[in-house]
């Protein structure tokens, strides 16, 4: 007999806040996740869905606030589906991100949790993205951008985003100006009629350049040159204003093809002392004060002598490569996709990184290849996307002369997994420590590394 009932109202007291950031009640045994809540807090709440082994509720009174609880800077925090917990104290984020990593790796990974001997916070957990994606819409008869609210394509207008670098501002204030004098009309995902998809931004936070991307269904944009020159005007650091054509019906952020409007091909940034360039389709990190402390931990937990030949696999624009390069004999990058690859060869230029080579594929076929053509690397290095890696990619690390392996991950149950594997098949972890890139948010980062379970 399942106790609770839809749209019901009980009493309930937070006992913990999972790593999806809901809290975590029990009514009667029943286990009732609810949004927005602190370990601690006593509750009437609503119970919204019911499942067979679990339900969620919705807060309908704080009795007792927990002591964790902060009123969130944001003024758009209950409604945005950005940062889901910016209710709770710092300090207390920063526990549950990393138990939410301890708790992969034994739950998922099937060994001791305790393992991950720490989380690196920030000073100043604000404004640290360098990147942002702010999709438009028409709310209450006017052009709008702002972000989704959570699990919806409703469009939360914001003025100001706490998380994101302050350029957003000028930046989507001329874009709208712009829309609105030249009557430019919006994308509609439903009838797919309309022009203006989403506003994409990334500034170089050493350099200071920024890119303005305006990602639009079709090429007859209004009046270019009127965008162009209000947008050099309302920001100097604006150094590059690229159109960007997604014709297709997707979520995709950006389409294949960039029309450069003004300015830079790419924007500079630098982390760990090196110079980049960046391409609009190439990944970057957003947050690149967290990446060089990222970095600087998987280098020193790779243990380098200078002699290593190392694999950097999903490699990006060859961030970690360059970086291990001065700590190794050769490094031979892989990434899928091919503007990175040639951004990453570029930026080896440019740093006179002369050991350093890139292959565009995927790491699934790249990796087995290289290893049946000889090549024989000390020290792998991984950084996969959210789905983590897959089996192919780790069997040929399993099977190769790799003595060592960094497994860098955003995704702590994905990372479990393929810590299972390797562990299964010939690896043993020796240390992990987490990296919080993204406050705030339930997301985290965390690096681990592993060894031939026999040396
Ligand atoms: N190490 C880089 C990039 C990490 S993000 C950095 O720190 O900046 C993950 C990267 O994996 C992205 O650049 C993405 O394009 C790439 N990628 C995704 N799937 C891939 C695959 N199957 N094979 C190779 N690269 C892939």
């Amino acid at each position: 007999m399942i106790p609770v009932e839809k749209n019901k109202e009980y009493y309930a007291e937070i006992e913990s806040v999972s790593n999806d950031g809901n809290g975590v009640a029990h009514i009667d045994g029943f286990t009732v996740f609810v949004p927005m809540c602190a370990d601690g807090d006593k509750l009437k709440i609503k119970i919204v869905k019911v499942k067979d082994t679990y339900a969620f509720g919705r807060i309908e009174e704080i009795i007792t606030p927990s002591p964790y609880r902060r009123e969130p800077i944001c003024p758009h925090y209950k409604r945005c589906g950005g940062c889901n917990l910016m209710h709770i104290d710092y300090g207390k984020q920063l526990e549950i991100k990393l138990n939410s990593v301890k708790n992969a790796l034994s739950r998922i990974g099937g060994i001791d949790g305790n393992i991950v001997s720490d989380i690196i916070g920030m000073e100043n957990p604000y404004h640290y993205r360098n990147k942002m994606v702010f999709p438009v819409d028409i709310v209450a008869g006017k052009t709008e951008f702002g972000f989704y609210a959570n699990r919806s394509h409703d469009l939360i207008p914001v003025d100001k985003c706490f998380i994101s670098h302050e350029i957003s501002v000028p930046v989507i204030n001329t874009v709208k100006k712009y829309m609105d004098l030249t009557n430019t009309s919006v994308y509609n995902e439903k009838t797919h009629k309309g022009t203006v998809r989403r506003l994409f931004i990334r500034k170089g936070f050493s350099a200071g350049d920024v890119t303005v991307i305006l990602c639009c269904a079709n090429e007859c944009l209004i009046d270019k040159d009127l965008l162009v020159s209000l947008l050099k005007e309302s920001c100097a650091e604006i150094s590059s204003i690229v159109l960007n054509i997604n014709k297709k019906p997707d979520n995709l952020v950006l389409g294949k093809k960039n029309i450069l409007l003004w300015g830079k091909e790419h924007i500079e940034d630098s982390l760990c002392g090196l110079r980049y360039k960046i391409s609009p389709h190439s990944f970057f990190q957003v947050n690149p004060i967290q990446t060089e402390i990222l970095y600087n931990t998987a280098i020193q937990m790779s243990d380098l002598s200078g002699t290593e030949k190392l694999l950097d696999i999903y490699s990006g624009i060859g961030t970690i490569s360059l970086t291990a390069s001065r700590f190794v004999s050769e490094v031979i990058g892989i990434e899928v996709v091919e503007q990175a690859v040639l951004d990453a060869t570029e930026n080896a230029k440019l740093n006179k990184a002369n050991n350093c080579r890139f292959f565009a594929g995927k790491a699934e076929n790249i990796v087995p290849r290289l290893m049946s053509e000889g090549f024989c690397p000390d020290v792998a290095i991984i950084d996969p996307p959210r789905k983590g890696s897959d089996e192919n990619t780790l069997r040929a690390l399993a099977y190769s002369s790799v003595k060592k392996i960094i497994y860098i991950s955003c995704n702590p149950s994905t990372l479990a997994r393929d810590i299972k594997y390797l562990s299964q098949n010939g690896f043993a972890v020796q240390k992990a420590m987490a990296v919080d890139m993204f406050p705030h948010t339930s997301h985290v980062e965390a690096a681990v590394s592993l060894c031939r379970a026999n040396t």
